[in-house]
């Protein structure tokens, strides 16, 4: 299934961020990234985005001095503002005081204790926080999100009882290379047939995954 998306849409270089993964500044405008993309679509979070790096904010210092009201103003575009606003600074806030402001060193730890401390942070859950670790740290674990669980509960991977987070997570994790790039890339590719073919009611004429056993009213 991967290699038929993949012939489908290419490589697609994600995390889609204007600074590389390796950068501090690219690293930090991930994690901004996933905290700001739940619940709502990409294009509003690169407005958010833009917004943040207009304004000057888009530094550990910066987040964490602004006030909430000022960035919920400049968050706007990517919905729910001021829930995301207060999860943001709940976020920046553990960088600024645990690691002087380091982000590079913040996401520097190992899976087994960076992911716990992620989750640990109010708001971020397992798909942002496995997003921060595998798109900003660089580490091996599985995104799971909605398209994920609909694409494999189409396909018969799961069934509704086996369609939680964990569950979809082991089942990848088991069955795939644990190979950074192959994570990052299969999340995408799933993401990328999901918004196109796998809506809530399914195009499966022409999606890159037709020739693979489905139902897609499951
Ligand atoms: S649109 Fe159809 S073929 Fe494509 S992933 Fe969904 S169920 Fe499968």
């Amino acid at each position: 299934m991967y290699r038929a998306m993949h012939g489908r849409w290419g490589e697609r270089r994600w995390w889609p961020s204007r600074a590389g993964a390796e950068t501090p500044e690219g690293k930090l405008e991930i994690c901004v990234g996933t905290i700001l993309t739940q619940n709502t679509n990409w294009r509003n979070v690169e407005t958010a985005i833009a917004n943040l790096l207009a304004a000057g904010k888009m530094t550990v210092g910066r987040l964490h001095r602004a006030r909430p009201e000022t960035l919920a103003k400049l968050i706007r575009p990517a919905g729910y503002f001021n829930v995301k606003a207060r999860r943001l600074q709940s976020f920046i806030a553990r960088v600024h005081t645990g690691f002087g402001g380091d982000i590079a060193a913040f996401l520097d730890r190992p899976l087994a204790t960076l992911r716990p401390a992620l989750l640990g942070v109010n708001g971020i859950g397992p798909e942002t926080a496995d997003s921060i670790c595998l798109y900003a740290a660089g580490l091996a674990t599985f995104v799971v999100d909605a398209y994920t669980r609909r694409i494999f509960l189409r396909h018969g991977l799961i069934t509704p009882a086996s369609a939680d987070y964990k569950s979809i997570k082991r089942l990848c994790e088991t069955h795939l290379p644990a190979e950074v790039a192959l994570y990052n890339d299969y999340h995408a590719q799933l993401v990328e047939t999901g918004k196109h073919y796998c809506k809530p009611t399914a195009r499966c004429d022409g999606c890159p995954l037709a020739s693979f056993p489905h139902d897609p009213r499951a």
